[in-house]
């Protein structure tokens, strides 16, 4: 599913040179829940934007589900960010003046699916975070581990064959963050490939395999 080859990033800005990834190889198969962890500054969101299409490796090349994404063009990206990658972030970033099901139907907006058809696909999203009994409150009227769940469901409802989660725990209370740990597990169960990056060690630890990164190296690929 995804194939990281010798990837190198360096950032340039004016006379200083910062290599942020230093040759990174890495395999994630279809249907695997991995964790990428490491302490600030190792390199984490460097990887993430590369996983994710917001940005391309310097060097190197990345293949996600069978294409080589390391050369494309910016249009090219955005097209494969749309239709391949469901993306969870720290912020929830819901529209707080729509309710939950018209968030999770926006990207179907985007990609010009019927309204009756986004509709039926955003309830059945939130069905399977279990918010079907949510689909019209606002986000203001649910609870943080809830908001995140929705967004979990506008990432799902695409069905990306990657979903990328960015620190997706850290807005949220414990009792919030096993709420969101137990569908990641749940999802994981049922097939999805999960890629969840973080510096939180527990919540690291509910992935099945974990690649941990130190100045821009992965230093091991712990199984469970
Ligand atoms: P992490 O997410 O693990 O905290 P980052 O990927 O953000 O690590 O950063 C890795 C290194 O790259 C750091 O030294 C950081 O300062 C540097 N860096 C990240 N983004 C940029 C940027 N846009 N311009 C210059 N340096 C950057
Ligand atoms: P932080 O980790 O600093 O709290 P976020 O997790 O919100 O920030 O975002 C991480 C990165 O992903 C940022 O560089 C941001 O530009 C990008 N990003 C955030 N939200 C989106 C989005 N909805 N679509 C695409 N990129 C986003």
């Amino acid at each position: 599913m995804i194939e990281l080859e010798a990837v190198r990033k360096t950032y340039e800005t004016g006379i200083v040179r910062v290599d942020a990834l230093r040759g990174v190889d890495a395999e994630i198969a279809e249907g695997e829940y991995v964790a990428v962890i490491g302490p600030s500054g190792s390199g984490k969101s460097t990887l993430m934007h590369i996983l994710g299409c917001l940005d391309v490796p310097t060097s190197g090349s990345y293949h996600l589900a069978g294409q080589d994404v390391s050369a494309m063009t910016e249009a090219e990206l955005a097209e494969v960010r749309n239709r391949r990658i469901g993306f969870v972030f720290q912020q929830f970033n819901l529209l707080a003046s729509m309710p939950a099901w018209r968030n999770v139907e926006l990207p179907l907006v985007y990609a010009g699916v019927s309204r009756p058809e986004r509709r039926e696909r955003a309830l059945a999203a939130l069905e399977r975070v279990g918010l079907a009994d949510r689909a019209d409150h606002k986000p203001g009227e649910l609870s943080g581990g809830q908001q995140q769940r929705v967004a979990v469901a506008r990432a799902l409802v695409t069905e990306p064959a990657l979903l990328l989660a960015d620190e997706p725990t850290g807005n949220l209370d414990s009792e919030s963050t096993v709420d969101v740990l137990n569908l990641f597990d749940e999802l994981s169960r049922l097939g999805r490939t999960i890629v969840l990056i973080t510096h939180e060690h527990d919540v690291a630890a509910r992935a099945s395999r974990r690649l941990v990164v130190r100045d821009g190296n992965i230093m091991t690929a712990g199984a469970a």
